[in-house]
């Protein structure tokens, strides 16, 4: 059976005590498995203070990130790419400290809108710098999950094929692949055929509207994506993700092109993702 997530930024846009007791308690009362929490800044988060309220409900966890221009392991510039490599041990022993097992998300590239193509020795850089980040992740037990996403939020990995080219050039065996039905709503060609691709480097799927609203209110192919998880017999996380400026920072918002909500309360939109995920996953796994 798929654990069932929802990620962290649905409930608060920070990580206080405050805030992730807020967020913590919010998943558990829903029914869900586990939270998903952004390390976008990984030394702010306070480890034991997560893992105590984790443990106190029980809830399971898993962490993901973008990088940033400043700290991009694609980046031409050793420099840079160096300062992207720091941020992502950084962000896997964090991961580490608050018990997850699992780190995704734009791992590979700056989360943000390149203004020119991919380049051959940027693309060897980031291949570098994620054979040594994974094998510290092997050394803490945490698999790294390389996001495809769309063309305006990375140049390197927009599609499934061209994540499992990369994990398979870095050749480390905690590398793998995370599929969000957002993204690939908007480069593939389907919502089945990527998860073929993938085959068992499928690591974990983020599902979320092509609207990133509520689900099953836009045009994802949700029917075709859940017959294929079961088809496939995945049996990794699915974690809702959503983003509205009601929750999230205006810098987030920005760096995300949150640019108008549709939603303004969390545990609605929550519970009503817990609902639609389990449902459809139930009728699909009837056909499958
Ligand atoms: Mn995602």
């Amino acid at each position: 059976m798929n654990p069932i997530g929802v990620h962290a930024l649905v409930w608060v846009g920070g990580w206080s005590e405050e805030e992730a007791r807020l967020a913590i308690n919010g998943t558990s009362r829903l029914g869900f498995d586990l939270i998903e929490i952004p390390l976008l800044d990984p030394g702010s988060v306070d480890a034991e203070m997560t893992r105590r309220l984790l443990d106190e409900h029980g809830l399971g966890v898993t962490c993901s990130l973008g990088l940033s221009f400043a700290a991009d392991i694609s980046s031409e510039d050793p420099e840079v790419a160096r300062r992207g490599e720091a941020f992502l041990i950084s962000a896997v022993e964090t991961a580490a400290a608050i018990g997850s097992e699992y780190l995704g998300g734009i791992t590979y590239s700056a989360m943000g809108k390149y203004l020119e193509p991919p380049t051959h020795i940027g693309r060897g850089h980031c291949i570098e710098a994620l054979g040594r980040v994974a094998q510290r992740a092997g050394e803490l037990g945490i698999t790294v999950g390389l996001e495809p996403a769309n063309r305006y939020e990375s140049n390197l990995v927009n599609t499934a094929q061209q994540a499992v080219e990369l994990v398979d050039e870095v050749g480390a065996g905690n590398l793998a692949v995370h599929l969000d039905s957002y993204h690939m709503h908007i480069e593939e060609g389907d919502m089945s055929r990527p998860v073929s691709v993938c085959g068992d480097r499928l690591a974990y799927v983020h599902v979320g509207e092509s609207h990133r609203g509520y689900l099953g209110t836009g045009l994802v192919d949700f029917p075709t994506l859940f017959r294929s998880l079961a088809r496939a017999k995945y049996n990794g996380p699915i974690v809702f993700e959503s983003f509205s400026s009601a929750v999230v920072s205006e810098q987030f918002a920005s760096a995300l092109a949150v640019w108008r909500d549709l939603w303004d309360d969390s545990e609605d939109l929550a519970r009503h993702a817990k609902a639609f995920i389990d449902q459809q996953l139930g009728a699909a796994r009837r056909v499958a």
